[in-house]
């Protein structure tokens, strides 16, 4: 069956009670959608379509050394790095990452990314270029400067900047030296990204992240000192003993830090991936209609002091450059969020790092044992992924768009897909007939109207052709 044949069946199943269908009681009324939408609903975030959990063994580092040789000459390439260590495990994060308190496996960890990077180069073409690069975790901030300094000679022994590069790390105020900024600042990093989570004792107690305001205004200071102007902060919603009361509080000290860029996530409860989360008392956990009004809150409060919405969950000040791809309608998203970024390939390197091509995704080997002997046999790390169909490719723009610019136009869609213009035009009006509270369709435009945007996964859902299983997202 065509892809449009499935979205049809999908759109049916709402409309009609028919006790076989797996996407919700038919007979919601919507006002109890409202409150059930992206705040209780296990619907994927949509930072791939199809998302990683219907990634396949087919693809292989096979798979991805194929896909690297059809990099052109001179592609801008976004890369990432992940670094899955920490020196503490918090219980809300369902991040892969694993704790130590020694050098040992960072260093033999660092080694071994470094040896990926060549294998990666050598499918390559001569000096690829760099648009972004992206240091993740677990917590980068764990290595020490000389291992720092010894990876990122590695990246740009091997890869230019490109004229508008942007490098971002990822960094936890509670162990991040002042060495290890200054090596990240002489290597051109200019993004940093901060998680905060809360600054409430109470909540960061049940969570078991422990990090002061005083030790994040530490690394602002050290951050500007090194001229890394463009700071970014996580927060997080849904935590427990979390109140519209705390979280006021929490937002009034965020707001003295001056971050440029804000992403505001809420508590994904997975603890079928994440054990340690079972640390976690569930019953202090806020309810949904509490989400919903914390996540509300945290939007006002943001706007009253200047940001701008991006995309679901994001927010930045005019002068970021978040904000100004939404202006341009450049916004993009992929693994790592939303992005300004419009590199086509973006590389992932370390365990579990996921590689993005127009071709589909390889994802490499989860395990970092395993992960490190791929490579150690001289091997890419590639062991799962997926090859994208003509159908997913259009599924995915449609669900981009909706994701970044809460619309779909038709014409513009139409471009690169001229054989779907009039199933791209029926699917929008179906979607808008299905959810009439929250979209509307005209003239090839279909629009998420500004209050019911919450609703954007459950949206964009509907055109989601693969099967959701119970469980396998977080909300
Ligand atoms: S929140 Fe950060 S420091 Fe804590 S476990 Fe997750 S990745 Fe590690």
């Amino acid at each position: 069956m065509c892809v449009f044949g499935k979205i049809f069946i999908r759109l049916i199943c709402i409309n009609v009670a028919n006790d076989d269908c797996d996407h919700g009681n038919p007979m919601m009324q919507f006002s109890q959608q409202r409150l059930s939408g992206p705040f209780v609903a296990r619907v994927p975030r949509y930072t791939s379509y199809p998302p990683a959990n219907h990634f396949n063994k087919k693809i292989d580092g096979g798979t991805q050394a194929k896909w690297l040789s059809k990099v052109r000459p001179g592609e801008p390439i976004s890369l990432y790095l992940h670094i899955p260590f920490c020196k503490r495990l918090c219980w809300f994060c369902a991040c892969r990452t694993q704790g130590t308190k020694s050098l040992e496996p960072l260093q033999s960890y660092v080694d071994i990314l470094c040896r990926e990077l060549d294998l990666i180069a050598e499918h390559l073409p001569k000096a690829p270029m760099l648009s972004r690069l992206n240091l993740g975790g677990g917590t980068p901030t764990i290595l020490p400067a000389d291992l720092m300094a010894k990876l990122l000679n590695k990246v740009f022994s091997i890869f230019k900047a490109g004229s508008d590069f942007e490098f971002s790390a990822e960094i936890d105020p509670t162990d991040a030296t002042e060495s290890v900024l200054r090596t990240l600042a002489d290597f051109g990093m200019n993004r940093a990204s901060i998680g905060v989570q809360d600054f409430e004792p109470e909540v960061q107690t049940a969570i078991g992240r422990e990090q002061s305001y005083e030790q994040t205004n530490r690394v602002v200071e050290l951050l500007k000192k090194f001229a890394i102007d463009r700071v970014n902060m996580d927060l997080v919603y849904g935590l427990p003993h979390q109140t519209m009361v705390s979280l006021q509080r929490t937002l009034s000290k965020v707001a003295t830090l001056d971050p440029d860029r804000l992403a505001v996530y809420g508590y994904a409860r997975v603890p079928w991936m994440s054990k340690r989360q079972i640390m976690i008392d569930e019953t202090a956990l806020p309810d949904s209609q509490e989400r919903f009004e914390l996540f509300h809150a945290t939007r006002d409060f943001l706007i009253d002091q200047g940001f701008l919405s991006v995309g679901i969950d994001h927010f930045s000040k005019p002068h970021d450059s978040l904000a100004q791809a939404v202006q341009k309608g450049k916004l993009r998203r992929n693994f790592q969020g939303y992005t300004d970024d419009v590199s086509r390939v973006l590389i992932g390197a370390g365990a579990s790092s996921i590689s993005q091509f127009p071709q589909g995704y390889v994802q490499n080997h989860s395990t970092t044992s395993t992960y490190i002997n791929s490579v150690e046999q001289s091997n890419l790390a590639g062991a799962r992924g997926h090859a994208l169909s003509d159908e997913d490719m259009l599924i995915s723009r449609m669900i981009e768009n909706l994701m970044c610019n809460f619309a779909l136009n038709a014409s513009e869609i139409s471009k690169d897909f001229p054989e779907r213009g009039s199933d791209i035009k029926t699917v929008m009006n179906r979607l808008s007939q299905h959810f009439p509270a929250a979209c509307s369709y005209e003239n090839g435009h279909l629009e998420i109207h500004p209050s019911e945007r919450f609703m954007t996964r459950v949206i964009a859902h509907q055109l989601d052709t693969y099967p959701t299983s119970a469980g396998s997202h977080a909300i």
